[in-house]
């Protein structure tokens, strides 16, 4: 596998250091999200290393924590906000707003608010409006500013059908009316300065012509919308640049996704912009969680920890696959008196919510587990905690960062007073 600037192209959960993880759970105890901003600023360089030309922007939604905005910032790399919440978070971390984008999905009428408001301090910021009824609704509110189209190119990809949007007619105004539209914004007043879609989260790598087929028909209608309204600065192509959640799976080649999309886009006199997610921080990431029973059952052993669905979401939402490693026994074994190995055995891993769709792995070969181990997952550094939730009156996990080699606590933990408080507030 070919690696920019000598980077990695993953980090596997194998790759973490189990003594270091152990030592972060004994000192701010499970579930714990740890994610290592290190390993994110790599990825901001990988990927500005496959595509030298582009703008990159990084999609907040995937994992919004302040750090690690203020770490992709550093690097240069812009934001991708898909709410008021990411837009604030994002305007915290900006200087000008120039590298700041809205992305409006069917806004509440607070988010334009708050958006426009935004655009009053920041007028180089960007929105992306995905539906005809989002314009009328900015002009309503005097915005005359920078305005990208998100179009519905009607063609999809992705790992499971609720990350595919590009078909999804919820996203975009279909692409045959873009020409259209963006002509009657421009005539309105509105600065015309993009396109953009994104067709959902699974650029892969033997998913490369699916990817050329839809950038090519970015490329298309830039050109369209060049003829008929009049310069456009960028096409925006989305995220969705896949990460290997199995041990087995092959990572990205970046390089090969990156000549792809040259090759497709055509000759276009506009900037290309990506904007990934998942991509900067899923390897960064692992969620730390300790076994609390074990149960033979009859048909699997059961495996119960302290992190749920309402830790992370993914498996039971999405059916996905994360790596999972039993610290304990591999230090076990590592350790010089380790006479002791475990043998595996096949585990179904679940968490601590009164949901049967609660459960990160079936029949899983694993070594067997015993109370008090400790567990990690990986990849979680992507739509984990973000995802996170207070279902069953549970508070969400705490996270920690690493940054040039030491850890600080990023956000603490919630206490159930967290959850309830909001009840009193009167
Ligand atoms: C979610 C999202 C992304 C990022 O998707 P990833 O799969 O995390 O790369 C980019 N753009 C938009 C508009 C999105 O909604």
């Amino acid at each position: 596998m070919t690696t920019l600037e000598g980077l990695p192209a993953v980090r596997r959960l194998t790759a973490w250091e189990p003594t270091r993880l152990e030592s972060l759970a004994g000192e701010y105890e499970t579930p714990l999200y740890v994610l290592d901003l290190d390993r994110v600023r790599e990825n901001a360089r990988r990927l500005e290393s496959a595509f030298p030309d582009a703008e990159i922007l990084y999609a907040v939604k995937a994992n919004a924590l302040s750090d690690a905005l203020e770490t992709l910032h550093e690097a240069g790399i812009g934001l991708e906000c898909a709410s008021a919440g990411e837009l604030s978070r994002a305007l915290v971390v900006t200087d000008s707003g120039a590298d700041v984008h809205y992305t409006a999905v069917n806004p509440p009428a607070g988010d334009l608010d708050i958006a426009v408001e935004a655009w009053e301090a920041y007028p180089e910021l960007t929105i992306t409006a995905g539906a005809e009824d989002t314009i009328d609704r900015l002009e309503e509110r005097g915005y005359d500013g920078r305005l990208c189209l998100r179009v519905n190119p009607g063609i999809g990809a992705g790992h499971h059908e609720k990350v595919q949007t590009g078909a999804n007619a919820k996203f975009g105004v279909p692409a045959e009316r873009a020409v259209d539209v963006l002509a009657d914004a421009a005539d309105r007043g509105f600065d015309v300065v993009g396109i953009h879609a994104h067709v959902g989260s699974g650029v892969s790598s033997d998913q490369l012509d699916a990817h050329r087929e839809f950038v090519s028909r970015m490329g298309e209608l830039a050109r369209s919308v060049t003829a008929a309204v009049g310069d456009l600065e960028f096409v925006d192509i989305g995220g969705g640049f896949g990460v290997p959640y199995r041990e087995a799976d092959a990572p990205l080649d970046l390089e090969a996704v990156a000549e792809a999309t040259r090759e497709a886009v055509g000759d276009v006199d506009a900037q290309l912009t990506i904007e990934p997610g998942r991509y900067f921080v899923a390897d960064a990431g692992v969620l730390l969680t300790e076994v609390n029973t074990v149960k033979d059952a009859r048909e699997t052993t059961l495996v119960g920890v302290d992190a749920g669905m309402t830790t992370l979401l993914r498996p039971a939402m999405y059916d996905a696959y994360h790596p999972i490693r039993n610290l304990t026994a591999d230090t076990e074994a590592d350790s010089s008196d380790g006479d002791r190995s475990r043998g595996t055995t096949a585990q179904t891993i679940t968490g601590p919510i009164c949901e049967s769709g609660d459960v990160f792995c079936t029949d899983r070969e694993l070594p067997e587990s015993e109370r008090g181990d400790l567990l990690a997952i990986g990849n979680a550094g992507a739509y984990g905690y973000e995802m996170a939730n207070q279902y069953n009156s549970r508070p969400r996990p705490a996270s920690v960062v690493i940054e040039d080699g030491t850890v600080r606590l990023a956000r603490r933990r919630e206490t159930i007073d967290d959850v309830t408080s909001v009840e009193r507030e009167s």
